[in-house]
């Protein structure tokens, strides 16, 4: 660790121990996992003090009674102790000595930063005790950082996971990404109802990024293209008369843990270029030259909040193609400045991973670059090209699919149109060749769709020019080359591969568990963190009975402090002793919160006519948001809301059940929420859900899953076993088989239980002074198109909840299988994940 030790001493003088507004809890606070470990060594303490005492002091304003000052003046001191360890690995890397990874997502889910880099730099314990003379709280201070909020859900979050996992891999990763000013939207509740407000993250600064102005790059948009041909008779083309706006790195820190390691999040920012407006200053147009600025900020402005789905906003395609662009040029800057212009190393020291399609527009981006600023021809180029880009599919709903209109990128990108078409001719003479005379083969696979308004298929342009295309969990993976891209693996087998996602356990148990981290440690040593199937060794343990209560008091203590902001988010008790069973995810209706609520309404009908026998006291919690167009995930949380008021206000169910939905569920709320969590409702429609992570954040934290056969919950019941995992409902082959000649009203009719539910919602119940605003969540239930096979689940469901209900009852046995969730685990750590795309993809060390 590098600090100044000669400047500890001028802290006596000027310190008053002034009192900062410190939380009322008086709960005890969890130590974190090294504390019991490791023995107090007062230097680095010292010299924290010190550089914190200048940091509190040193701006003007900063003022040691409010914690969002003092909290800027921690991360701060922190990133001065990150600083030289990322200037040192940068310069490492720019060696080249091995692999470059550059990870293209337009989403980062990175959550807070504080606590995590304190986790990684072993700095915990003394910024505790450095904070004391201040009376700051740690847990207080760190409460006062904003969620980087920059994606949707698992996609982003999943992409924060990696980059932690390449850094403590210690792999020469880079992520690249976009600076949203405003990230992913606050969720409000007003009497029920989703209300978005912009989340102003930066309002404050962000302590963490470094602007690299010196670092600019310029992204050409709009312009038309010329060719001409050179005296060797090379036709080149020209991009010419574009807007140019620049990119500025906003980088942030990635440190390994532990490891000397601090890799970098580069986040680009848009701003207008000089010469953008300079022509209209002169004209005399000042006020358009600043309106036009404005336009070229725009770019940069705000996160689309669409969890899949919703294409075509040509606002979105900009970010696009300024995300690809402005990182691929910093990266070939970088390999030039080391190799010159000799690319034939590119493809061996260099991979661009595309998380999803969103940076798809990288490849011919990339194809211009070499050939219209360095010369190269198509096949150098797109041997480079196609060697270098490597491609992981997310999804597999239809509509989710990207395509955007050939009319906006002639207009907006009209290079990387032409080349986009010179891609597809060439490709297709591939598949012509495979399937020779089959010209509905050729329009199936064709780049472009041809009709009234033709498009451009993203994810087949990212296909055809990766040189690996992943899924994300086994059953995902099976269901792409079976499905979806069929063809393209009866044409490119090799490609396939697949890559089951997982978290890192640094944030999602370390961090954010402590005290089952501080259980886990005492028992198995802290290397766990660094390779999490060590887990294993829990085994062990399931008949320790004194391990057994210590299991139980963390889940306790980790609700009851759940508890607290439940009752301050949602104004509802939840009991530490009642079951606590959670989903949270964002709101879809292939996730299926409706099966959850429909359930809960059940149980509210049993508990309400006295039928309470086997029932354990429960309390459900939801949480999630909806997209905003989204109508109906919209009413699925008015329902929910609705049933949480009637069962919350009814002092003879309240015994038994409690409600809440939970709003703004983002990555603190989680943090706080896995820990606490009893069951995990994992309930996806089988074939939806591509992987899912929330199931193994819940799995590593202890909790049961109540799950279908879908994503990566077939991996999890693999790891830990039928008789540790409440499985139910149909199988994806069934569900596909059944889609057809699904009838709703055969299932409703098996089931007295579905067919109570359905009357009492029927019955405006719910919505006693709000009539049928939920008549389209009940026509959905019963309509023969629901691809989301409610009703046919609903049975199988309300089962598996009552096995629940038995097998809680006992709670030796219940911590016994807990205790074996948490066990099996390993395999889910994105470190695992992260092993596999080195070796089978990136080839990297
Ligand atoms: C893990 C996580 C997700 C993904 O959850 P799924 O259940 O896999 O959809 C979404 N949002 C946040 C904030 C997360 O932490």
């Amino acid at each position: 660790m590098t600090v100044t030790k000669g400047k500890a001493r001028e802290k006596k003088n000027t310190v008053k121990t002034a009192k900062i507004k410190v939380s009322e809890k008086t709960s005890p606070k969890a130590v974190s996992a090294s504390d019991q470990v490791k023995q107090h060594d007062c230097d680095p303490c010292e010299a924290l003090d010190a550089t914190f005492k200048r940091q509190v002091q040193g701006v003007l304003g900063r003022d040691e009674n409010a914690t969002n000052d003092m909290y800027s003046a921690l991360a701060s001191t922190i990133k001065l102790q990150l600083l030289e360890q990322w200037r040192e690995t940068r310069l490492k890397d720019n060696q080249y000595q091995q692999k470059q990874v550059a990870y293209l997502s337009l989403e980062f889910l990175m959550g807070r930063t504080l606590g995590n880099a304190l986790l990684s730099l072993d700095l915990t314990d003394d910024t505790h005790a450095a904070l004391k003379q201040y009376s700051a709280d740690l847990e207080t201070l760190q409460e006062a950082e904003l969620d980087a909020g920059l994606g949707n859900g698992g996609l982003g979050r999943l992409a924060a996971c990696f980059l932690d996992s390449c850094a403590s891999l210690d792999l020469a990763v880079v992520g690249y990404g976009i600076r949203y000013e405003y990230g992913m939207f606050k969720q409000k509740l007003v009497d029920g109802y989703q209300v978005e407000q912009p989340d102003r993250w930066l309002r404050e600064g962000n302590p963490w990024e470094v602007r690299m102005a010196n670092h600019a790059i310029t992204v050409p948009f709009f312009g038309h293209t010329e060719s001409y041909v050179d005296l060797k008779g090379h036709r080149h083309y020209v991009w010419i008369d574009t807007q140019d706006v620049n990119a500025i790195p906003h980088d942030m820190p990635v440190p390994g843990f532990r490891n000397g390691r601090i890799n970098t999040l580069r986040l680009w920012k848009a701003e207008a270029t000089d010469d953008f407006d300079l022509a209209e200053f002169n004209d005399g147009d000042y006020t358009e030259a600043v309106a036009r600025k404005n336009l070229a900020e725009q770019i940069t402005m705000v996160l689309y909040p669409n969890d899949a789905s919703e294409n075509g906003k040509e606002l979105r395609l900009r970010q696009q193609y300024f995300l690809s662009s402005a990182s691929l040029q910093d990266i070939i800057q970088r390999y030039v400045a080391v190799h010159g212009t000799d690319f034939s190393r590119f493809s061996e020291l260099n991979v661009m991973q595309l998380n999803d399609t969103h940076p798809s527009i990288a490849v011919p981006e990339m194809m211009r670059l070499l050939m219209d600023s360095h010369g190269l021809n198509w096949d150098q180029a797109w041997a480079i090209t196609s060697k270098s880009v490597a491609y992981t599919n997310h999804t597999l709903l239809p509509e989710a699919l990207e395509r955007w209109p050939v009319r906006m990128l002639k207009h907006m990108l009209p290079r990387i149109l032409d080349i986009i078409y010179e891609i597809n001719a060439r490709y297709l003479e591939d598949v012509a060749h495979h399937w020779p005379g089959d010209n509905d083969k050729l329009a199936a696979m064709s780049i472009i769709e041809e009709g009234h308004e033709p498009h451009v298929r993203m994810a087949y342009l990212a296909i055809v020019a990766s040189f690996s295309v992943n899924g994300v969990a086994g059953l995902h993976t099976k269901l792409l080359k079976s499905g979806l891209f069929n063809d393209f693996y009866q044409l490119w087998p090799d490609k396939f591969n697949n890559k089951t996602n997982g978290v890192t356990p640094r944030r999602w148990l370390a961090h954010c568990n402590p005290r089952l981290a501080q259980l886990l440690t005492r028992r198995l040593g802290d290397s766990w963190m660094t390779d999490l199937t060590q887990l294993t060794a829990l085994n062990a343990f399931t008949d320790d009975k004194a391990f057994i209560k210590q299991w139980q008091a963390v889940k306790y203590d980790n609700k009851v402090d759940l508890t607290k902001l439940i009752a301050q988010e949602c104004e509802v008790v939840f009991e530490p002793e009642m079951m606590f069973d959670v989903q949270v995810k964002r709101i879809h209706e292939y996730k299926r919160q409706l099966l959850n609520i429909l359930h809960v309404i059940h149980l509210y009908q049993r508990i309400v006519a006295d039928d309470t026998e086997g029932l354990q006291p429960r309390c459900v919690l939801i949480g999630g948001k909806a997209a905003p167009g989204y109508a109906m995930a919209k009413q699925i949380i008015k329902l929910a809301n609705n049933v949480a008021h009637m069962v919350n206000s009814d002092p003879l169910v309240t015994p038994f059940l409690r409600f809440a939905f939970l709003p703004n569920y983002n990555v603190s709320a989680m943090e706080k929420i896995c820990p606490a969590t009893d069951l995990s409702e994992q309930i996806s429609t089988a074939g939806k859900e591509a992987s899912g992570t929330g199931n193994m954040k819940f799995m590593m934290n202890g909790a049961m899953t109540i799950g279908t056969l879908d994503g990566a919950n077939i991996e999890m019941l693999e790891e830990v076993g039928e008789d540790n995992f409440f499985l139910f409902g149909l199988n994806a082959d069934e569900v596909s088989q059944l889609k057809p000649h699904y009838n709703p009203q055969q299932y409703i009719q098996q089931s007295p239980a579905l067919g109570h539910v359905l009357e009492m919602l029927k019955s405006g119940h719910f919505n006693l002074v709000e009539p049928g605003i939920f008549d389209s969540i009940i026509a959905a239930i019963e309509d023969p198109y629901d691809q989301w096979m409610i009703a046919a689940d609903f049975e199988a469901y309300r089962v598996a909840q009552e096995k629940v209900s038995q097998v809680y009852a006992d709670q030796h046995h219940w911590t016994q299988m807990s205790i074996r969730n948490t066990a099996a685990s390993g395999r889910f750590s994105s470190d695992n994940t992260i092993s596999a795309y080195r070796d089978e993809i990136w080839h990297a060390k």
